[in-house]
């Protein structure tokens, strides 16, 4: 048998319409003699009927404390969307059986709202598609061995997505999405950010942890594990989209030579920037006290800089205001600058190429924006501005490294 996965996001499946465009694919892939399993999201985005928040909204933010009940509430979007699909699709005459998580043998463990995979069982899919029906499985959901169910977390379909490629070997898992493929940069932000033809997982995992969302690092790493390739495409279009491999499959000779330097720009916005700075003298201990207490509360830092006047470090802004609270609580006086972003240049070229700094800090300099800040790694160079700069920034940097020509 001849597996495809395809998943459809909130956008995809959320009206009749975008359904239909859907069900077009499918019935492409069944054509070209695909056993096709799809996985489905919920329907449409915040403040729609039936999305993930809109449920959630039912329940006061004050009492959401039942993490088990939450989980019940939140796995009913992708069920109901996955009954509406299946009922548009037998309107074509493809015969369709709807699983929930549990159901298509997704075991996770038992950490409500963050669930992880722990093996999939996947016999009764198989069983269905023998029968030449089309599987419908929810996304972002799966379930404990004590029968409970369990939400994934921030991107979960995706990864509901490729653990069932992995599970049941699909030749292809197909994430269809509102973009054409993995860009440049957010195409909500650089008109003309192009569609990159084919990436590395590696690559796309660094774009995704550093916070494009097109696709969910979690389910990239799955599909590395047994090599399953991803393609992330358009719901709307029949364009091949980006092809995620271990290895660029490209024409482009280019491609081939590696002489890609940067694959993309990504940016995490609402990050605050805390400066501590030591007494003469003091600065060993700060060193220690600071790290040492945003430990103990559980705020992650990032973009640390440690040097012998201070440190420099950056929180989430929704984490700052318990940051200061212990700060103060040890007698520092922490300077801050919130509603930051932290924009990212990512690409494995990266690294060891002289002057790759110098270009961007003349992108960002030529339009007067300050960096308050910046860090790298053999992958990655980050810059923190202020949340005000961050689109002009962007299209600055997108446009020094000439991606719209790729
Ligand atoms: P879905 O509901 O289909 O999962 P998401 O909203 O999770 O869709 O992801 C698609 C969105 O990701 C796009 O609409 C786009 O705005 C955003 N995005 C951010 N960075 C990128 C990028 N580099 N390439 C493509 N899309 C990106
Ligand atoms: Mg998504």
């Amino acid at each position: 048998m001849r597996i495809l996965v395809q998943k459809f996001g909130g956008t995809s499946v959320a009206k009749r319409e975008t359904r239909e465009q859907a069900i077009e694919h499918i019935m492409d892939a069944r054509r070209e003699g695909y056993s096709v399993v799809v996985v489905v999201s919920a329907m449409g985005r915040k403040g729609d009927p039936y999305a993930t928040d809109s449920l959630l909204s039912i329940i006061d933010e004050k009492d959401r404390t039942n993490r088990r009940e939450l989980d019940l509430l939140m796995s009913c979007g992708e069920l109901i969307s996955a009954v509406a699909f299946a009922a548009q699709l037998r309107g074509h005459g493809v015969e369709a059986t709807v699983l929930n998580g549990p159901q298509a043998g997704i075991v996770t463990n038992e950490d409500y709202s963050r669930a992880q995979i722990v093996t999939i069982q996947p016999k009764r899919i198989l069983q269905e598609l023998e029968k030449d029906r089309v599987v419908i499985v929810t996304g972002f959901q799966g379930g404990a061995p004590n029968h409970e169910i369990t939400t994934l977390g921030r991107g979960g379909s995706d990864t509901s997505a490729t653990a069932l490629g992995v599970a049941l070997d699909a030749e292809i898992v197909d994430i269809f999405t509102d973009v054409e493929g993995i860009m440049t940069a957010d195409p909500r932000i650089v008109d003309n950010a192009t569609r990159l033809q084919t990436v590395t997982y590696t690559e796309i995992c660094n774009l995704a942890y550093q916070g494009a969302k097109v696709i969910h690092p979690r389910a990239v790493e799955i599909a590395m594990q047994k090599n399953i390739p991803i393609r992330v495409r358009s719901t709307m279009s029949k364009d091949e989209g980006t092809l995620v491999t271990s290895s660029h499959e490209s024409d482009r000779i280019e491609d081939y030579l590696g002489d890609r330097m940067v694959t993309g720009i990504t940016q995490t916005a609402n990050v605050t920037q805390i400066k501590v700075f030591a007494e003469p003298g003091q600065h060993l201990p700060m060193q220690r006290n600071v790290f040492r207490a945003m430990a103990e509360h559980g705020i992650s830092v990032d973009l640390i800089n440690v040097n012998s006047r201070g440190v420099a470090y950056t929180v989430t802004d929704r984490d700052t205001p318990e940051a200061l609270r212990v700060l103060r609580g040890l007698g520092y006086e922490p300077e801050i600058a919130s509603g930051c972003a932290k924009i990212a240049i990512v690409g494995a070229g990266i690294a060891g190429v002289p002057g790759v700094m110098a270009l961007i800090v003349d992108a960002i300099v030529s339009e007067d924006i300050e960096i308050l800040q910046s860090a790298d790694s053999h992958t990655t160079i980050w810059v923190l501005v202020r949340g005000t700069d961050m689109v002009k920034a962007i299209r600055a940097l997108h446009n020094k490294f000439q991606l719209h020509q790729r």
